[in-house]
């Protein structure tokens, strides 16, 4: 008899809750991953994030040949694959972590049920976030939608518990013995190889200045570890540690806000396709598709708005102060529904994170749960005095600015702003 880990956005051994468990529970365990062909399928062929899953699957399967053990890799409905496993092993136990978003809450349901029906237990822990579910709720028991007082009761709660590593690494001789079991490669699933470069898990230089550097886009203050994040190649106990330590209380605050916007995710689902706001679907986006490519391509004639938007084509990231930006002169600017601009991220972003990208399209659009006024209209001339004076940034990405070449505004801004006033207001009052 065995116990099961089943990776999914936990990629590591170090400091990993479900594997903890599994290890502890008394069967050898065989780690599991499935690359799962109802999200795959959605794909294009040289998606970057599939490249990074793959090789870290490869270096996850050789950790494990070292300590005599081995990652068994499947590709498949998790479904079909499941009933395959069971005939194969005779299974007692199966560990996983808890996962959030919509599509992944539905096929748990459906693991715990089949699971039950076999007598195997399903065992799910907490490990992407400190707080999830309803961890931190209000005084009457509803949850926040407020990121402020959320924060403050986030914070108050935090201690060294929570932060404190699962030393998984001491229980790996309770990994089943095992050789040479099979991998599907990229090309027999489907994929290429993708030629973009995958940031490194290395913030800690970044974190003394973080507070100062990170609104500048020139200055890359920022530390790059979303992908790292959404995939567990970085333990969120480790992140928060680091923060308490180098006493980043911004940086701090930010991973705050991703966990905000999953435990929003987790209370309100419809808003991964719905706005939060539900007046605001009642909105007549005017979705010209001409101007939506000429937004994707950065092509806009509005130079920061062009800059992020290339960025984001040519590296899978956009600094956070120009995604606000282009979001809302997507949304605003040009009156495309925010739905446009999400769907349009979430296939470019290696840190593409539902509950983040949801929330920060919906905050821009005005529709979210903690959306600043629909009136207030970014102005992207004064976004780049304040945050890019020198056009140190616009020039890296833009390098025909300033030149003949360089597009026309695609709309003006007074224009554009009093057209979006009227058509909000209307939908609104
Ligand atoms: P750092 O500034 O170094 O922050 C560290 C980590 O904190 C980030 O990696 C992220 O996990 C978290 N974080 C920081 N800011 C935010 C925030 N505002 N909301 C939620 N989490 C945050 N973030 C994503 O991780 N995935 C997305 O798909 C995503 N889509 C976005 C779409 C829009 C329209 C906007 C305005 C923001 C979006 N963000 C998203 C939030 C933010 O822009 C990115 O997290 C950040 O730019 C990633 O860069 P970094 O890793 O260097 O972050």
């Amino acid at each position: 008899s065995i116990s099961i880990h089943w990776f999914r956005r936990d990629l590591r051994l170090a400091d990993n809750a479900a594997l903890y468990h599994a290890l502890k529970s008394g069967y050898p365990v065989l780690p599991l991953f499935i690359f799962d062909q109802n999200i795959l399928d959605k794909l294009p062929k040289d998606d970057a994030r599939v490249t990074f899953i793959y090789q870290t699957i490869d270096d996850l399967k050789k950790e494990l040949q070292l300590q005599g053990s081995d990652l068994l890799v499947k590709h498949g409905e998790p479904e079909k694959i499941w009933p395959e496993i069971l005939k194969q092993y005779k299974v007692k136990e199966v560990y996983t972590n808890h996962d959030y978003e919509p599509y992944a809450r539905e096929r748990d349901d459906n693991m715990a049920e089949f699971l039950t029906s076999e007598k195997i237990a399903f065992k799910t822990h907490k490990d992407q976030v400190i707080f999830e579910k309803n961890e931190i709720l209000k005084a009457d028991k509803t949850p926040y939608t407020v990121f402020t007082p959320f924060y403050k009761q986030w914070h108050t709660k935090l201690n060294d518990f929570y932060v404190k590593a699962y030393p998984t690494k001491k229980y790996l001789k309770n990994l089943i013995e095992i050789k040479h079991l099979p991998s599907p490669t990229l090309k027999e699933m489907g994929f290429e190889k993708s030629k973009l470069d995958f940031p490194k898990i290395s913030y800690k230089n970044k974190l003394d200045d973080y507070a100062k550097e990170r609104d500048f886009p020139a200055l890359d203050g920022t530390t790059h570890i979303g992908l790292h994040l959404r995939f567990g190649t970085l333990s969120i106990r480790k992140a928060v540690k680091d923060a308490l330590e180098a006493k980043s209380t911004v940086w701090l605050s930010e991973l705050a806000w991703r966990e905000f916007y999953m435990t929003i995710l987790w209370h309100f689902p419809y808003s991964a396709s719905d706005s939060f706001k539900k007046q605001y679907d009642k909105i007549k986006w005017r979705n010209n598709e001409d101007e939506f490519k000429a937004w994707c391509e950065g092509n806009t004639g509005y130079p920061i708005v062009d800059a992020g938007m290339r960025q984001l084509n040519q590296t899978g990231w956009m600094h956070n102060r120009v995604r606000m930006v282009v979001a809302s002169f997507l949304t605003k600017h040009l009156l495309i529904d925010w739905r446009w601009g999400e769907t349009y991220f979430a296939e470019k972003l290696l840190d593409y994170e539902m509950a983040s990208n949801v929330g920060g399209w919906q905050w821009a659009a005005g529709s979210g749960n903690d959306a600043a006024p629909y009136f207030r209209v970014f102005n992207p001339e004064l976004q780049t005095k304040k945050f890019d004076p020198k056009f140190e940034y616009i020039k890296k990405w833009v390098p025909e600015f300033g030149t003949k070449k360089y597009a026309q505004p695609i709309v003006e801004h007074t224009f554009a702003r009093e057209r979006i006033l009227k058509v909000f207001k209307e939908a609104l009052s």
